[in-house]
């Protein structure tokens, strides 16, 4: 064998068999592991990562390399580790798992090469008065100027929804002034911590090595003091420290509230260009950035000398990538802190059941904080029995003389719901016969302005119909709550009060939503109407009452996590009342007050609920007291959708069967997804549980590359989020 040709294996952005043989031959040097190299691929050249440079047994046919794109790795040996246990814990392709874990400008193959930047700018207000008449959203920037006290980064100001484009045609017109800057000073000082703040600080800064905190504090416990705390010492210590917020939560308020304590911290957020989010990739890697504060994405940022993680409210949906990919953040920085041997905090007022479960087995450090910070008091939780009261679109009387006496006491009053759009239904008083979706099995919801049907599911939308389709009758009638009709009602009652609705449809860009929010924030006397966005985050503190319009859908919802979502959801948005000095409020409507659940959440708090739900959970053995993985199918054709599930199952019984894993693997269905029909196609869930995470990971990787058919997509959902 006189054959000078190094092999190497290759991970290519694709499905199914992603890792393949290539070498590199003549003069061209053997690539570092990590690096990006340009290879042939059917027809043409796609752009994957060196994988290994040993290969037992090659490939006879392999295609040389075209080209070595990096002299060094491109994605370090931490995250190649990172991406090689994903592959096995999700069984996803290597390929594409490196490509979701590097920024996609590197993914096209630009150069890993940090940019000299221009020098971080201040904007500042020089004359309002200029802006040009019913230019909406030079008066967003003003307003937003004003609200933070006059001058703000380029920075910040971009991540708050404004374009540089737009400031510097402010500029010229002379509203704005910009200045170059050449430090930025930290204009907050640390918080003298309460005991509970101090024990938990100092628990965090005593860690050595792998240590998994999680925070469990009450809403406006100071939690974020907490954070900052422990950030400090890391970074006295020449440490970089990554936080990770839901994608919610990235407001400029958060962003303010580090870089006030620490003079400056990057960001990674969805308004980022491609380019600039590889900037902050590359400054990251070289240790230029020192503070990172990022959604799920952002874990997968390298390092220089990573110290701390924190996820700050560790419970939140967000973390969960939901197609694709479907990786938890959350988790994954688990893995990160235990591969870097450094701490974690995890941090919220409701933590998953997940993370409640591994601080009762011992695995995480349970550390509380059970007080409002400065003083603040809980607020107190109400019930309104809905059953044989009267309402004014979705409103009791009782709920409308509260709101009253809350407004008239000059309170802010934030009112919660969970459905946008006017009513969720329009049904035929006749015969009863409600608008469903052409190409869903989903009922369609009324919008107002403009009127129209929409399905939330696919997104069609309809002419309103002028009569009922089954009878023929006229009289149809819009059923249920949405977010415009409680905004409706509200303006009708207390028509001299300022009302403020907050839902997807009002804040389609981040700058509505912080013009929004810092109207509210003015503290006023004023109304939020809005779904879940209202219950993350955000800091009102002149809220005194808040009113959940409607509880009970999620606690009789078939999904298993439905209970611990909605709690955590009341929960939160209760946590936006009394944060100040004003006692605060929250009353909840429902039509069974009684519900064991909602009344464990009332009398014992998030605390009582969780430990009422993780019993019942390990008593049902379903998750966290065993994992879960879901296959999903989907075809325009059930038959085929269901077949393939079946083939699967059989395949997962067999590997079960031989492995002898059969006693503790269970699979149930193909049964069809609760929502069995979603743009024309029909779609079907097999659960596959088993009694250990080696036993899920055994039969899951036994089933390789099932045979698929071009019409058909389908996934495999490790820890799956909506069990549904
Ligand atoms: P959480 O994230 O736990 O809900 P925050 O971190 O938002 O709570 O803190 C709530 C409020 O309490 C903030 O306005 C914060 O500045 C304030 N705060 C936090 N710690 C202290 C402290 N030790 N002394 C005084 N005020 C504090
Ligand atoms: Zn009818
Ligand atoms: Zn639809």
């Amino acid at each position: 064998m006189a054959d000078t040709k190094q092999v190497i294996q290759v991970a290519v952005p694709r499905p199914l068999h992603s890792v393949y043989d290539y070498h590199v031959d003549g003069d061209m040097a053997l690539p570092a592991l990590g690096a990006r190299l340009r290879v042939p691929f059917g027809r043409s050249e796609v752009i994957g990562i060196c994988v290994s440079t040993h290969v037992d047994n090659p490939h006879a046919k392999t295609k040389p390399v075209s080209e070595v794109l990096d002299h060094d790795a491109a994605i370090d040996s931490e995250l190649l580790d990172l991406a090689q246990w994903m592959q096995s814990y999700y069984h996803y392709p290597l390929g594409e798992v490196l490509a979701t874990v590097l920024p996609s400008a590197a993914r096209k193959g630009s150069q890993l090469e940090i940019k000299p930047e221009p020098p971080p700018d201040i904007w500042h207000l020089v004359d309002p008065s200029l802006i040009s008449p019913r230019a909406k959203t030079q008066q967003a920037v003003v307003d937003h100027l004003l609200h933070m006290g006059d001058a703000q980064s380029g920075e910040a100001l971009e991540a708050a929804g404004f374009n540089r484009s737009m400031l510097r045609k402010l500029e010229g017109i002379g509203v704005l002034e910009r200045k170059v800057v050449s430090v930025r000073h930290q204009t907050s000082e640390a918080l003298s911590p309460s005991s509970e703040q101090q024990t938990a600080i100092n628990a965090i800064n005593a860690a050595v090595g792998f240590n998994v905190f999680l925070l469990e504090g009450v809403t406006g416990s100071g939690k974020t003091e907490v954070y900052l705390q422990s950030m400090a010492k890391m970074l006295a210590a020449g440490k970089q420290v990554l936080v990770l917020v839901p994608e919610i939560a990235l407001t400029p308020q958060t962003l303010a509230r580090f870089e006030n304590r620490f003079g400056s911290a990057g960001m990674v957020h969805s308004g980022l260009s491609e380019t600039q989010r590889l900037q902050t990739w590359l400054k990251c890697r070289a240790g230029e950035i020192k503070v990172l504060i990022g959604t799920r994405s952002a874990v997968f940022t390298p390092f220089e000398s990573l110290g701390l993680i924190i996820v700050d409210e560790e419970h939140d949906s967000s973390y969960k990538q939901q197609d694709g990919l479907r990786y938890s953040a959350r988790d994954l920085t688990v893995k990160r802190a235990q591969q870097l041997d450094i701490p974690l905090v995890l941090g919220s007022a409701t933590p998953s059941l997940e993370s409640f479960y591994n601080a009762k087995r011992g695995r995480y450090q349970h550390v509380l904080l059970t007080q409002r910070a400065g003083g603040a008091k809980m607020p107190r939780y109400h019930t309104i029995d809905l059953r044989g009261q009267s309402l004014r679109g979705g409103l009791s009387d009782t709920l409308i003389r509260v709101i009253r006496a809350h407004l008239e006491a000059n309170g802010q009053v934030l009112v919660y719901l969970n459905r946008r759009g006017f009513a969720p239904t329009l049904v035929c008083k006749a015969c009863g016969w409600q608008s469903v979706c052409s190409d869903c099995d989903a009922r369609l919801t009324l919008h107002r302005q403009p009127e129209q049907l929409v399905c939330h599911h696919c997104s069609l939308r309809f002419t309103l119909p002028t009569h009922c389709e089954q009878c023929g009758h006229h009289d149809l009638l819009p059923v249920g709550m949405g977010t415009q009709r409680a905004e409706e009602s509200l303006a009708e009652l207390f028509p001299d009060i300022p009302l403020y609705r907050i839902d997807r449809d009002t804040t389609r860009s981040n700058a509505q939503l912080t013009a929004q929010l810092e109207k509210i924030q003015r503290g006023d006397s004023c109304i939020m109407v809005g779904t879940q966005m209202l219950a993350k985050g955000h800091h009102f503190p002149e809220v005194t009452l808040v009113a959940v319009i409607n509880a009970d859908a999620g606690f009789l919802s078939p999904d298993f996590r439905a209970p611990e979502r909605t709690a955590q959801l009341v929960v939160q948005v209760a946590g936006r009342a009394g944060r100040a000095e004003k006692q605060g409020d929250v009353w909840i409507q429902s039509y069974q007050p009684e519900n064991p659940l909602l009344q464990k959440l009332m009398s014992q708090g998030y605390r009582g609920f969780a430990e009422a739900e993780l019993s019942s959970r390990l008593q049902a053995g379903l998750p966290p007291a065993q994992p879960m993985a879901m296959l999903r199918a989907e075809a325009f054709d059930p038959t085929l959708a269901r077949e393939f599930l079946t083939h699967c199952k059989a395949a997962l019984e067999s590997a079960a069967g031989s492995q002898q894993d059969t006693a503790t693997v269970e699979i149930l269905g193909p049964i069809p997804a609760p929502m069995a029909r979603v743009a024309k196609r029909a779609r079907f869930q097999l659960v596959v549980m088993a009694a250990t995470r080696s036993a899920l990971h055994r039969v899951l990787a036994s089933l390789g590359q099932p045979k698929t058919h071009s019409s058909l997509r389908w996934s495999i959902d490790v820890d799956p989020y909506d069990a549904m």
